[in-house]
């Protein structure tokens, strides 16, 4: 079950006196939204105004709305503190509340991979389950390698797509990486970072899955990207305005980069990046300089490049 604790915002809202307090959800809890307010509004003094833009990290803080309607408080939903900013903010991280977990299935596919030194890692929500599984593992003689990366406010493990800080810590120690949560954004994340073999567990269906091949794929994926893209004369800098997000500095200087070499470089700026806004501009190649989500997904028929892959393009070249 899904532990979704609103205690501490409660107490902030009433210690803070606020009146108006903006609430952002994760896309998958979209459902609670009228629960949500309820409770907040029942228990305290404060009106809410929920953000309905489309919410995947804490590199979204809702920061504009927070000027405009001149909010005292910002309650954000399922994410850990990503970025330092001026305005309050109350993280409400979500828990699964799994009180056990068998391992024997990842036992044997980690004895049979001869991985005996294991890094853990998780997405957030998962952190006391990674616990759990440390705690078997551990009595099964595993040698069991957790950190915490990141900034100072992540727990222990915790990965998230644009930040593997936790498995790099460990890697040199280790045999192979199990990645504890559901999804295939976060463990890709790793698989494609890291050397070592990666199991991704998923605690709510129990399944099991190796990524080596989703890896094979990926990389097939991403070169026939950088194939198409060697054939580009003109390139779209993606920027996204999410704060956490925003790297004005490096889409300049790969502006420059491209000019130098002689291509068409153009700045597109967007809060949310998404195919339609693209549609029908006239770009052989965009470059992804947000969230590498974006790249993952691939955007629409024309090739998208992250940073490193447009490096590597511009070598062939
Ligand atoms: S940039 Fe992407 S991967 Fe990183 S926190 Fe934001 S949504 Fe998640």
């Amino acid at each position: 079950m899904l532990k979704l604790d609103i205690k501490k915002a409660i107490t902030e809202i009433k210690k803070k006196k606020a009146k108006t307090v903006v609430l952002q959800i994760p896309e998958g809890l979209k459902t609670k939204t009228t629960e949500l307010i309820e409770r907040i509004e029942t228990q305290t003094k404060a009106k809410v105004i929920t953000v309905m833009d489309p919410l995947w990290g804490a590199c979204d803080l809702a920061e504009e709305e927070m000027k405009l309607f001149k909010a005292d408080l910002l309650i954000h939903v399922g994410h850990t503190k990503f970025y330092d900013t001026k305005i309050k903010v109350i993280y409400i991280p979500l828990e699964y509340t799994i009180k056990e977990i068998n391992t024997d299935k990842l036992e044997r596919i980690l004895k049979n991979n001869k991985i005996k030194s294991v890094g853990l890692a998780c997405a957030v929500q998962f952190h006391n389950t990674m616990k759990l599984i440390e705690k078997e593992l551990k009595k099964k003689k595993f040698k069991v390698f957790i950190e915490k990366g990141g900034s100072k406010s992540f727990v222990s493990g915790q990965v998230l797509g644009c930040d593997q800080t936790a498995v790099k810590k460990i890697e040199k120690k280790i045999d192979g990486i199990v990645f504890v949560g559901d999804g295939l954004f976060h463990p890709l994340g790793i698989t494609i970072n890291s050397e070592k073999k990666v199991f991704a567990f998923n605690p709510l269906n129990r399944e099991i899955k190796d990524f080596e091949k989703e890896k094979e794929l990926y990389v097939r994926k991403r070169y026939g990207a950088i194939a198409k893209a060697k054939n580009a004369e003109s390139f779209g800098i993606l920027m996204s305005r999410k704060r956490g997000q925003f790297q004005k500095e490096i889409a300049l200087n790969t502006k420059k980069l491209l000019e130098k070499k002689g291509f068409k470089a153009f700045l597109f700026s967007m809060d949310l990046i998404k195919a339609e806004y693209l549609m029908g501009i006239n770009i052989d190649c965009f470059i992804d300089t947000a969230c590498p989500r974006i790249t993952e997904d691939n955007l629409n028929d024309k090739p998208i490049l992250n940073l490193k892959e447009l490096n590597e393009m511009l070598e062939l070249k």
